[in-house]
């Protein structure tokens, strides 16, 4: 797979406004109170980078880690946790930031996870959705950009660990007269 160099999907200009717009949301939904936002790593830290500077609340910042596809573009449906919350979130607001939902499957399962432990709330904040490949029902409260179903990278998205660096999202396609599959 190579990075198709043409226009990017999504603009550096275009995500830096969106995330502007979705942090006054978040500053006013959640106004008076203090916000805990776990940040899903990898892919997450540099939208959860931008998006908390933005955000004007009092806050703490934390990461969970979960498997991921690894080198292969396929969802797995298996979940597993690397690392878990150094917080207590027991009465707190929790704001779960992922970088794109997919099938659905990884957050209902952290979303699940946390609502066990007693927070006061668990909302979703992701910059991109593929709808279209959405395996179970999660609500997505603050959603930056819904993306048709092509293998996206950049913004903290990776492809076998690179791209993850570019200040835009960009697609993912097959290697010119190559023939290979991945
Ligand atoms: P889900 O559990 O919703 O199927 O998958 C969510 C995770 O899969 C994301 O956090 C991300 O790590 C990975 N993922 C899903 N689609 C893409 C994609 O188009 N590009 C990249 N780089 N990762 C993706």
């Amino acid at each position: 797979m190579e990075l198709d160099t043409g226009k990017p999907l999504i603009g550096e200009e275009e995500i830096r406004a969106r995330v502007t717009r979705m942090a006054e949301e978040i500053t006013r939904d959640y106004r008076g109170r203090e916000l805990v936002m776990v940040g899903v790593l990898k892919g997450a830290f540099v939208f959860l980078a931008d998006l908390a500077r933005e955000v004007e609340l009092p806050l703490q910042i934390d990461f969970v880690a979960v498997s991921s596809y690894g080198a292969d573009t396929e969802s797995s449906g298996v979940v597993r946790i690397i690392k878990d919350l150094d917080l207590d979130i027991e009465g707190r607001d929790v704001l779960l930031v992922e970088d794109i939902v997919d099938t659905g499957l990884t957050l209902k399962y952290l979303a699940g996870m946390l609502r066990e432990r007693g927070p006061a709330s668990v909302e979703v904040c992701a910059l991109l959705n593929k709808l279209d490949a959405r395996k179970v029902d999660i609500v997505v409260k603050y959603c930056g950009f819904e993306v048709p179903p092509l293998f996206v990278v950049g913004y903290g998205l990776d492809y076998a660990e690179r791209f993850r660096q570019l200040p835009y999202v960009g697609v993912l396609k097959e290697k010119e007269g190559s023939g290979e599959e991945s």
